[in-house]
């Protein structure tokens, strides 16, 4: 790897928030509409690996990749390379109506890379939300029928068949609605909360009285759903979830969309999460890490799916632009010249083992789980399963104070989540959590 040229070391030179920050932040006040909000007022200057540096000059460790999108890291020189070049030939043709190569290149790779062997087909979007909405439109196109399906706990994205998709009132839905009509919830497997030793089959079978009760397979289009859940809390199925609502799909004419857009791109120690039990989704949805902080989405899947839509039916002016597909080819380079997957393999061990020992002192932390380099702490009262948000609002911001930037999630707001850049040195990976346990030692 490069040398980095920001040193990926923490390095608190002000009171935090800083002088500027602060100077910026009465402006954005003035400026900005309160409904966009940020977790810590720092205002971000310069950014390397998993360093970023505020206008004060403090350096901060990145625990959370800008939301799992900077896998690569920050200012990853392929990535700076390719978009300095691709800036320079052209911006935006639109693909629409004059097409060029770097779209086609990350479409074969997408279909190269995602799960399954059958031919694929993909189309470019702008962001998450988008491809999913997208999704949704080639599986009703497919099937003929409009109910979607998805799951409690689910984040889909902010548009509004997205947030009717997405599990959680506040902060998503409260007051946005009506929201579009014929999505239903069902039930996911949530093993901390499921009843004591429900298998994921037995929570498939939950599920799928609920969907052929509910729905029923006539009028179902798709089932969507996240291999593991993000914002909803790092919720990792049982063993045998997935496999069985994928197979209730593929024998009932139902499309089986995996929402892959927080677990993508080797986040999971897998290309795809749903890898690691060799779910094969006849569509699934990427945006996040994909293009290296470039705002790109796709929609892969089975050729008979895609090609069955209308010519002209897909697309959008900036879907697939050129600076985010070169931005796309290089993150996936990297990430196969670098193995990011075995990196995100190497950070969970690192994790889970520092989670095991905080979690011998600190019974408010319930449960450990996710896969890979998306791992969590779920955090309760002690000796029970109720939620405990303050406390992981406490600890998130006793992290703020010291340099080290986390996030929580979760349909009750207690998780702390980590999401670091898969190129994390183990030096900073360990600084990190240092500080992640004094701020559980202090605050729970
Ligand atoms: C972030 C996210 C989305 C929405 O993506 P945007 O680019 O913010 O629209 C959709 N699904 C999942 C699983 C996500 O994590």
């Amino acid at each position: 790897m490069n040398q980095p040229r920001i040193n990926q070391s923490r390095r608190i030179v002000t009171e935090l928030p800083g002088p500027r920050s602060k100077e910026l932040d009465a402006r954005r006040q003035a400026a900005v509409a309160p409904g966009v909000s940020s977790v810590f007022p720092l205002y971000i200057d310069r950014a390397e690996g998993a360093i970023l540096v505020d206008v004060d000059g403090n350096s901060l460790i990145d625990l959370g990749s800008g939301i799992a999108v900077v896998s690569v890291g920050h200012a990853d020189p392929a990535v700076v390379h390719a978009v300095r070049d691709q800036v320079a030939r052209f911006t935006h043709t639109c693909f629409m109506v004059s097409p060029y190569e770097q779209y086609v290149a990350v479409c074969e790779e997408l279909n190269a890379r995602t799960p399954g062997e059958h031919e694929k087909r993909s189309a470019l979007f702008n962001s998450g939300a988008e491809a999913v909405e997208n999704a949704v439109k080639i599986a009703r196109h497919a099937t003929g029928r409009d109910g979607v399906i998805a799951f409690d706990h689910a984040y889909h994205g902010r548009t509004n068949l997205t947030m009717a998709l997405t599990a959680k009132n506040m902060p998503y839905r409260n007051r946005f609605g009506p929201f579009a009509p014929e999505v239903y919830r069902v039930a996911m497997s949530y093993p901390y909360r499921d009843p004591e030793g429900m298998t994921g089959e037995e929570a498939a079978a939950r599920a799928i009285e609920q969907m052929e009760r509910q729905v029923g397979v006539e009028n179902a289009a798709c089932v969507l759903i996240e291999p593991i859940q993000g914002e909803g809390g790092f919720i990792v199925p049982a063993p045998g979830f997935l496999p069985a609502i994928a197979a209730w799909c593929r024998d009932n004419g139902v499309v089986f969309i995996a929402d892959e857009i927080q677990t993508g791109f080797c986040r999971t120690g897998d290309w795809f999460a749903c890898d690691d039990e060799g779910v094969v989704p006849d569509l699934i949805t990427t945006a996040k890490a994909m293009a290296g902080g470039m705002p790109l989405a796709a929609v892969t899947g089975r050729a008979e799916l895609m090609d069955g839509v209308h010519v002209g039916g897909l697309g959008g002016t900036y879907g697939g632009n050129p600076v985010s597909c070169v931005a796309a080819l290089a993150s996936i380079r990297t990430m196969i010249d670098h193995d990011l997957a075995g990196a995100a393999r190497a950070i969970a061990a690192t994790v889970t083992e520092r989670f095991s020992t905080m979690q011998v002192d600190h019974p408010g932390i319930g449960d450990i789980r996710g896969r890979g380099a998306m791992q969590a702490i779920e955090l309760v009262r002690p000796g029970t399963k109720e939620p405990d948000p303050d406390a992981a609002k406490r600890i998130v911001a006793a992290c703020h104070r010291s340099g080290v930037v986390t996030l929580s999630c979760g349909s009750y707001g207690n998780v702390i989540r980590l999401l670091p850049p898969l190129v994390i040195t183990p030096e900073l990976l360990d600084e990190g959590l240092v500080v992640l346990a004094d701020a559980v030692a202090s605050e729970l």
